[in-house]
C-alpha cells in the first residue's frame, strides 16, 4: 500500500451530511477525500425545487443546491471522487476502505450514505420520478396545493404523510394494498377522521400515467387486490410512502445496526461503536430524513472527527 492512499478523514457519501462533513473536516486542514458514491449529491438531486433549506429565499433546485454544496468542500481542500465503496474493515487501525482493487486506509471514517426511498418499481413510476411521483411529502407537497394526490403504503410513513399533504391537497387518497394499516393507532385514527383523506383499501398501483414533457403523472391504473379488477382514476401526483432503505450493505458486518437497518450512534454524537468511525444524516436518522437534519450531522461528524484525530 502506498503511503498517500492514508488519509486523516474518509467520507463515504455525498448528500447534505457527507459534503456539510467535508466542508468542515477541509476546514480544519484534514483533506478528506470524499467518495461519492453511485448517486453523486444523494437523494435532493431526484428533488425539483427545495425551498425549505436555509439560505435561499428563492429556492434551489436540489442539483444546484448540491453542486455548490461540492464546490464550497472542494475550495477547501476536500477531494470528490465520483467513485463507490465497495468494502470496508474496521476491524484494526487504521481503518481500511477499499473501491474495487484499490485500498485506502484512514484514521477516521465518516459514513454518509443515506438511505434510499423504496420505489414500486414500475418502468412508468421511474419515467415520472421528479415529475408527479415523489417519495417526499415535506419536500414536495408544497407544489400540490388545491390537487388531488395519491399517498401509497400503509405504515407510519404514509399516514404521516397523508396527514401532511391535506395541508396543500384538495384530497388526499391513500392507496394501501391491504385492509387495514401497519402503521401505530393514533396515527391511524388521525387519518380516519381527516375528511379529506379517503383510504383506497386493497389497492395497488399498476401503472402510472403521463408523459413526463407533458405536464408529468395525470391518473393511474389501480388494482383491486382482492378482486384483481382494474381501473383507471385521474391524478395530479403520487407520494411513495412505503419505506426506506438505509444504505448500510457494505458496514452491516462492523457496525450495529437498529431492527430497520439504521445504523446506531451513541446519543448526541455521530459516534458509532468502533473509535474513529462515525455516521451522520439518514444513514442513522429514519425520523427528520431533512437535508438541514443531515447536514447539520454531518458537521457534528467532522467536528468529532477531528477532536478524535486530535487526541490521537
Ligand atoms: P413501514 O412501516 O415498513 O411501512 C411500509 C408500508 O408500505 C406498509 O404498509 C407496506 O404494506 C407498504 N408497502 C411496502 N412495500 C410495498 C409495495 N411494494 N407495494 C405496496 N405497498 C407496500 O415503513 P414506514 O412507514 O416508512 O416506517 C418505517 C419506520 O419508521 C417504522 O418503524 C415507523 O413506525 C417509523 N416512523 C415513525 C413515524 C412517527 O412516529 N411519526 C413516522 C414515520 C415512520 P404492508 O403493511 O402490507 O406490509
Amino acid at each position: 500500500m502506498s503511503e498517500q492512499n492514508h488519509q486523516q478523514v474518509i467520507i463515504i457519501g455525498s448528500g447534505p451530511a457527507g459534503l456539510t462533513a467535508a466542508i468542515y473536516a477541509a476546514r480544519a486542514n484534514l483533506s478528506p477525500i470524499i467518495f461519492e458514491g453511485d448517486q453523486p449529491g444523494g437523494q435532493l438531486t431526484t428533488t425539483n425545487d427545495v425551498e425549505n433549506y436555509p439560505g435561499f429565499v428563492d429556492g434551489i433546485t436540489g442539483p444546484e443546491l448540491m453542486d455548490v454544496m461540492r464546490k464550497q468542500a472542494v475550495r477547501f481542500g476536500a477531494e470528490s471522487r465520483f467513485e463507490y465503496v465497495t468494502k470496508v474493515d474496521f476491524s484494526s487501525k487504521p481503518h481500511q476502505v477499499w473501491v474495487g482493487d484499490k485500498k485506502y486506509t484512514s484514521d477516521t471514517v465518516i459514513i454518509a450514505t443515506g438511505a434510499s426511498a423504496r420505489y414500486l418499481g414500475l418502468p412508468s413510476e421511474q419515467k415520472l420520478k421528479g415529475f408527479g411521483v415523489s417519495a417526499c411529502a415535506t419536500c414536495d407537497g408544497f407544489f400540490y396545493k388545491g390537487k388531488e394526490v395519491f399517498v401509497v403504503g400503509g405504515g407510519d410513513s404514509a399516514l404521516e404523510e397523508a396527514g401532511f399533504l391535506t395541508k396543500f391537497a384538495s384530497k388526499v387518497y391513500l392507496v394501501h394494498r391491504r385492509d387495514e394499516f401497519r402503521g401505530s393507532k393514533i396515527m391511524r385514527q388521525r387519518v380516519l377522521d381527516n375528511p379529506k383523506v379517503e383510504v383506497l383499501w386493497n389497492s395497488t398501483i399498476q401503472e402510472v400515467l403521463g408523459e413526463p414533457d407533458q405536464g408529468g403523472v395525470v391518473g393511474a391504473v389501480l388494482k383491486d387486490t382482492v378482486t384483481g379488477e382494474t381501473r383507471e382514476q385521474s391524478i395530479d401526483g403520487i407520494f411513495m410512502a412505503i419505506g426506506h432503505t438505509p444504505n448500510t450493505a457494505v458496514f452491516k458486518e462492523f457496525l450495529a445496526t437498529d431492527d430497520t437497518g439504521y445504523l446506531i450512534t451513541k446519543p448526541d454524537s455521530t459516534a458509532t461503536d468502533i473509535e474513529g468511525v462515525f455516521a451522520a444524516g439518514d444513514v442513522r436518522d429514519h425520523v427528520y430524513r431533512q437535508a438541514v437534519t443531515a447536514a447539520g450531522n454531518g458537521c457534528m461528524a467532522a467536528l468529532e472527527a477531528e477532536r478524535y484525530i486530535t487526541e490521537l
